[in-house]
């Protein structure tokens, strides 16, 4: 199924850069493309080759020059969308990218929705569900490690897998209904007990795959990371170093970081989503006592926990409450800070701690131990690119199948006849007919591409 219409979008951010792309798909795509766009050879751009890139000039309605740039087109069904494609290559001015998709507007091609270019390439079998998914995970992944593995799903790392067990079952469903169909061919009959091996390594396939998901999710979504330490000890500085900008308000006034912050920032190959929790301070009003109160939630909620210390200045109760709350979290850093000062006591003196890292905010040093020690304690699973489950949908799909396939094999555990077991076959392989986009509710496709951003 194609779209009628021929949609436009700018593909690249709004912002003034060296290049902007400007895409356009459907049918009409290379005779608008022949409108617009004027190559300098004198031949049309629909002319010359496929995936060729060609130099020329984009007019406006008036055939006036608005950029000279380079276009290439590919031809369906050998493209991105399966469809007709073209892009413009010009100049990236948002001004100059605006004028030429009106260009392109005024010849009849319309504007692409968010996901739609990649909606248009699922919808025509360029790709399934999985890999659709993987191309927003790709653009917003935040570590080199989330982005390998969302390059592995755009090449079938999960699809080939679903598909295989999808195959396995699809043999055993077509020999039963063969058998019930054609008695009178010479078909080997169907017994249950063939297939035990089959069911067993379908669901064994599976499982694994879904056992990667918690991993997957911390791949995606970040560990949960409260920091916390008394006022001046660092913790703006910290997480600014980590962030690499002046995100938080440093001061040099106790007290001040009040707002719980959201934050996410990777160490190495893991993504902290930090709650910058207020400093943890002997409540002097009524707002700090909030900020305490809030220290101890964030800390009873984090999965890690930052507890930040002052290594040039003697440690006192407030460092000891600190110590005490940072206790509430599952997996515990020490970052002793101000390490460019002459220390007052001995980091090696913590316990209670999974690692301890002494650090300089300020000057950025000792980043590498705490990167070590964050990955040291989240560690992502071997598997190979792209066999990472990271997506909600994909393992609620996969879960399915597997307690359908489970429900099978107890059906034939318990002596049901084949139908029953069948039965159960069949929902599994409805369920990763789902996970793939073979057969998929509307709205759930909707649900997907509208996480997209225009121009995708
Ligand atoms: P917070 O209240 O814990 O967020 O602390 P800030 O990050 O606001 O820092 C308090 C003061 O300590 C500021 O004057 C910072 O410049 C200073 N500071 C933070 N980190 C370091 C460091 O690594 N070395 C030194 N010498 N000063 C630091």
């Amino acid at each position: 199924m194609s779209g009628a219409d021929t949609i436009a979008a700018v593909a690249t951010p709004g912002t003034v850069s060296a290049i902007g792309i400007v895409r356009v798909s459907g049918p009409a795509a290379l005779s608008i493309l022949d409108r617009v766009f004027r190559p300098a050879d004198g031949r049309p751009l629909s002319a010359h080759g496929e995936r060729r890139l060609v130099y020329g000039a984009v007019l406006d309605t008036e055939e006036q020059v608005l950029d000279l740039c380079l276009a290439t087109v590919s031809r369906a069904p050998r493209s991105y969308t399966g469809e007709d494609t073209g892009e413009l290559q010009c100049h990236g001015s948002p001004v100059v990218l605006r004028a030429v998709l009106e260009s392109l507007f005024a010849r009849g091609a319309r504007q692409a929705l968010a996901g739609e270019f990649t909606r248009r390439a699922f919808l025509n079998g360029r790709m399934d569900l999985t890999a659709a998914e993987a191309v927003i995970d790709l653009i917003e992944a935040e570590t080199p490690l989330a982005a390998r593995n969302a390059a592995g799903q755009l090449s079938g790392a999960i699809h080939r897998r679903a598909e295989g067990v999808y195959a396995s079952l699809t043999a055993i469903c077509s020999h039963y209904h063969a058998v019930l169909d054609f008695p009178d061919e010479d078909i080997p009959p169907f017994t249950l007990e063939r297939y035990r091996e089959t069911l067993d390594a379908a669901e064994k396939e599976l499982r694994t795959l879904l056992a990667t998901f918690s991993r997957g999710r911390l791949l995606e979504k970040g560990v949960k990371t409260a920091i916390l330490g008394k006022p001046n000890v660092g913790k703006s500085s910290l997480l600014n170093a980590l962030l690499g900008y002046d995100r938080a308000i440093v001061t040099e006034i106790p007290g001040t970081t009040r707002d719980t912050l959201s934050e996410r920032c990777t160490l190495g190959n893991v993504t902290l989503r930090l709650m910058d929790t207020a400093g943890v301070h002997a409540a002097a009003d009524a707002v700090e006592a909030l900020g305490v109160e809030r220290s101890r939630r964030a800390a009873g909620e984090a999965e890690l926990c930052l507890a930040v210390l002052d290594g040039s200045r003697p440690l006192d109760v407030e460092d000891g409450e600190v110590l005490s709350l940072a206790a509430l979290a599952p997996r515990r850093i020490a970052v002793v800070n101000k390490a460019d000062l002459p220390p007052a006591w001995e980091p090696e003196t913590l316990t209670g701690f999974d690692a301890v890292c002494v650090v300089s905010a300020r000057e950025g040093t000792g980043l590498e131990a705490l990167t070590a020690a964050a990955e040291a304690l989240f560690p992502l699973p071997s598997a190979a690119a792209g066999e990472i489950l990271t997506n909600a949908r994909q393992a609620e799909a996969i879960g399915r199948a597997c307690e359908a396939l489970s429900a099978a094999r107890e059906a034939m555990d318990a002596g049901f006849a084949p139908d029953a077991v069948l039965t159960e076959c069949e929902a599994a392989m409805a369920a990763l007919a789902e996970l793939t986009g073979r057969t998929v509710r509307q709205d759930v496709t909707e649900g997907i591409f509208s996480r997209f951003c225009v121009g995708k």
